[in-house]
């Protein structure tokens, strides 16, 4: 086939068409976490499973986070199960008194702000669950 030929054929399919990917979708509803199961996300009566890198996973998994009013960004993969974007794009969010929080985690004795939940690297104390409207650094 020709360059010509190729690009009559193909030039104007979407760029899906080549396994690019689609846009993320948000998912909102009620982090669930039933013990020895996926952390799933109930959404309009469906149950979602969840996936995503060490870090997030770490956020679905943390019993602070149980219950509470959740929201997601992710691809699908299947139909009931949405691959979370990577930590570093921020696709977590908690919803509380109509606001918008980022979940973040503190150590108030260093200072350090870190995004999943476990021992502050630096003095190896817990850290604290800290949702904020906006992240200031
Ligand atoms: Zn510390």
């Amino acid at each position: 086939m020709t360059r010509r030929q190729f690009t009559a054929a193909f030039g104007t399919l979407p760029a899906l068409a080549f396994g690019e990917e689609a846009a993320p979708v948000t998912v909102r509803g009620k982090l669930t976490q039933d013990p020895g199961q996926d952390p799933v996300i109930l959404s309009e009566g469906r149950r979602i499973r969840l996936e995503g890198d060490e870090q997030t996973s770490g956020v679905l998994r943390d019993d602070r986070l149980k219950d509470i009013d959740f929201e997601v960004i992710g691809h699908w993969d299947g139909t009931d199960k949405l691959k979370i974007l990577p930590i570093h794009k921020r696709a977590m969010y908690v919803h509380q008194n109509g606001k918008r929080l980022f979940v973040t985690y503190w150590c108030a004795v260093c200072s350090i702000r870190t995004y999943t939940p476990g021992v502050c690297w630096c003095c190896q104390d817990q850290t604290a669950l800290d949702l904020k409207e906006k992240l200031d650094n």
